[in-house]
């Protein structure tokens, strides 16, 4: 009889959840242990899925490859809160914008020219639309706490077990990685997976691994649930924003939220009077709360998904994490599991930072 790996994941955000997921149904016996379930910058994100922005060429197919994962992983997991609304983008200057779209169609990306007319039959109740600008129909939303709370239920469902508690350091077996010390115990593993977000930085540094990690942050405001008026993303100059399936409006101001600076009330209130003025018959739309979050991003932007430097640590630490989590936690259990590195993971090693 074979036993079967017992996996730690440190981390219940997005990342976390879906390595949780792929583990369990991978076979492994699965631990998560997380101070706080759904995340830290999983609640805060805008949490758009796709694959634009100016990426190199490898990084934009590994996430429209995961763009493809969050339907695999929708038809594993029926009742995921997604939704393929498409994208509206005229976010750039006309230049810069053609530029993305001759690009990015060269690659395969469904993003089409549109004009007035089509914006309009699109979004009717933008208040000032453009002229001209770009649909990329096949972009999309999570809500992403709660499809992370699906994926770790269901992952107990099939057995994991989910701890909430603090890790503390790392349990060290000679020069492996065999286990977590927190706040209420040791947890021996074959395995431990650092899904920690910007708390994955203080873990790698007690086993002596250093994780160059920026956290730039994001400052994102909720309208309370209103009568419905963006029918997808709308991508606009300074304003980026979408619409819940309970009817919320969720707005930041650049991609995904920009840096709040010192007044954070007054800066949501501003960019919240921008989304009003954004959006017409909204007299009553009325802002419910706004939200500060950190994003885990590695130096050069890019994930780390792989061995951390010792035998039995893995690191998943991303941003865009919303994006690439069904692909991240497909592939990184699959690693972790068969000791076969994947070609594809290759340019996400931690060493490329190092
Ligand atoms: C403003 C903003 C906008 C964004 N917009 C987008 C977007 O549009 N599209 C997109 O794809 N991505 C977006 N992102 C990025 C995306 O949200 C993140 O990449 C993703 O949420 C990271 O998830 P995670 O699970 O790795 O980390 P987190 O959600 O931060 O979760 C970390 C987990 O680790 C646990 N943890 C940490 N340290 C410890 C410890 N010592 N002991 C126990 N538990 C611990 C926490 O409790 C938590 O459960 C955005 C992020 C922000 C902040």
């Amino acid at each position: 009889m074979t036993t079967k790996k017992h996996v730690v994941v440190v981390g219940a955000g997005i990342i976390g959840a879906s390595l949780a997921w792929h583990l369990t149904r991978q076979g492994a016996a699965v631990t998560v242990v997380a101070a706080e379930s759904g995340g830290v910058a999983t609640p805060n994100s805008f949490a758009w899925i796709n694959a634009s922005w100016g990426n190199p060429e490898f990084y934009y197919r590994f996430r429209h490859r995961s763009m493809a994962e969050w339907k695999r992983l929708a038809a594993e997991l029926p009742g995921l809160p997604l939704s393929w609304c498409g994208g509206l983008i005229w976010d750039l200057p006309p230049e810069k914008l053609e530029a993305f779209a001759r690009e990015h169609s060269g690659w395969g990306y469904g993003v089409e020219r549109v004009g007035a007319e089509a914006i309009k039959a699109r979004e009717p109740y933008l208040a000032t639309p453009p002229d001209t600008a770009l649909l990329v129909a096949e972009e999309g939303a999570v809500e992403p706490v709660a499809a992370s709370r699906m994926m770790l239920a269901d992952a107990e469902a099939h057995g994991a077990k989910v701890v909430t508690a603090t890790v503390n350091g790392l349990l060290r077996s000679g020069e492996r990685i065999a286990g977590v010390v927190t706040s209420s115990g040791m947890i021996e593993a074959d395995h431990v997976v650092l899904a920690a977000g910007t708390g994955s930085v203080p873990l790698a540094a007690s086993a002596g691994i250093t994780l160059p990690l920026e956290a730039p942050p994001g400052l994102i405001v909720h309208s309370r649930p209103f009568e419905k008026r963006l029918t997808g993303l709308v991508m606009a100059p300074g304003l980026h924003m979408r619409q819940t399936a309970e009817g919320r409006i969720v707005a930041g101001s650049d991609f995904g939220g920009a840096d709040p600076g010192e007044d954070r009330q007054a800066v949501a209130a501003e960019l919240f009077s921008r989304v009003r003025q954004a959006i017409s018959n909204s007299d009553n739309l009325a802002m419910e709360f706004f939200t500060v979050g950190y994003r885990p991003t590695p130096a050069d932007g890019m994930p780390v998904i792989g061995n951390g430097g010792c035998e039995g640590l893995y690191i998943t630490v991303m941003h865009s994490g919303v994006t690439l989590a069904p692909l991240a936690g497909l592939l990184a259990a699959r690693e972790i599991l068969t000791g076969e590195e994947d070609a594809a993971l290759a340019p996400f090693r931690l060493s490329r930072l190092l």
